[in-house]
């Protein structure tokens, strides 16, 4: 009731600014376009599909206001995480036509994860199409050019009331969306995480598992109160060798040569990654998916992290046992160099080659 009155609320308020020949201006009034960060600014709608007990495929889903969902106590989810998560944007580009990143991907992540943590899982089909909704269904909350980006969460949850430990009997899918800046606020400064893992060999750290984070917020918390941007992690069975960020994928660039780890389970297969691996080799630069000793990012001539949420940034330094490494981060480097190439295709000033842009307006 609560969330009714509050979208309701918003709508009333929308209506005293759009009195008159101003539909412009109530647009632009919406949210302070220049003061976006990564942090939820609640839109119209979202998206919902349930997959029913005794069904394995997901029905016909809708829109409807964003808002609170009810759940059972004994859901899946809320006893045991079963829950996947995934993140896309869409985004307005200069010719103020709306463009979606690769959704397919997204859909394909999602579908694997689901395998992984014995879930139904949306088709392609059914979860590209709710991408799109979404995002329309939102348009105003999508960020003039250049401004930012709508954010889309879909979630995919055990929501079915079950008592042991096994698959929750039924399955929601929702998507819900948030306008967020362009996240571009300095180089990242890592703590190298020497005591927390975040996966292991055979675990789920190849997947966007809900269950994934809040194990890492210690960690995070105690390099963020030391002034880091974020922790990076080792791999759990050597402690050697380096896996990714919170929430990011980890190159190194050397002469000509970047390096990556590879997703062999205990990495999650960024979307940004995979087409960041692309972008650099039409770039002429030396791709090797391998696994990088700590030794080697130390030595690195570069590094920079790739996610959907931070795009392409730039690694300012990594401190290791109290000792502090920088990179070089200003104009120049390799990872201004593919930020710009992979912004660029996803606002339209590049051409897009590979049809990797689903446009949506
Ligand atoms: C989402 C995520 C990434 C980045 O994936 P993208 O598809 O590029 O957004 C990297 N690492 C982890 C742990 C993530 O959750």
């Amino acid at each position: 009731m609560l969330v009714l009155l509050r979208h309701y609320s918003r709508h009333e308020s929308d209506v005293q600014t759009a009195n008159g020949a101003s539909i412009k201006a109530e647009e632009n009034d919406l949210c302070n376009w220049d003061g976006l960060g990564f942090s939820l600014t609640p839109t119209d709608y979202m998206y919902l599909m349930k997959c029913s007990k005794g069904e394995s495929a997901f029905s016909q889903g809708h829109l409807t206001p964003y808002g609170n969902i009810e759940l059972s106590p004994s859901s899946g989810v809320l006893n045991y995480g079963q829950g996947l998560l995934e993140g896309l944007k869409a985004s307005r580009g200069d010719d103020n036509r709306i463009r979606l990143f690769r959704p397919e991907q997204n859909a394909l992540r999602m579908q694997m994860g689901a395998k992984r943590m014995c879930m139904p899982s949306p088709t392609t089909e059914q979860f590209v199409g709710s991408i799109k909704q979404t995002a329309l269904a939102n348009k105003r909350w999508i960020p003039p050019p250049g401004k930012g980006s709508l954010y889309i969460r879909p979630l995919l949850l055990g929501t079915g009331p079950i008592l042991g430990v096994a698959p929750s009997p039924e399955y929601t899918f929702l998507a819900y969306a948030s306008p967020v800046g362009n996240y571009f606020k300095g180089p990242l400064n890592f703590a190298v995480e020497d005591n927390v893992y975040r996966a292991i060999p055979g675990g789920t750290g190849g997947i966007k598992s809900i269950t994934n984070y809040s194990p890492n917020y210690k960690a995070i918390s105690r390099a963020k109160a030391k002034g880091f941007t974020d922790v990076l992690f080792l791999d759990g069975a050597t402690g050697k060798n380096i896996e990714e960020g919170t929430a990011c994928n980890i190159f190194v660039v050397k002469g000509n040569t970047i390096s990556t780890p590879p997703t062999k389970g205990t990495i999650l297969p960024g979307i940004t990654r995979k087409s960041i691996i692309e972008i650099a080799s039409w770039l002429g630069y030396q791709i090797e998916e391998r696994a990088i000793p700590l030794e080697e990012l130390i030595n690195a001539d570069e590094a920079f992290c790739t996610g959907t949420a931070i795009t392409v940034k730039p690694v300012g330094s990594v401190t290791y046992q109290g000792q502090r490494v920088e990179y070089k981060t200003a104009e120049g480097t390799v990872s201004e160099k593919l930020y710009r190439t992979l912004t660029g295709i996803q606002t339209g000033r590049i051409e897009d080659n590979m049809g990797w842009i689903v446009e949506i307006n």
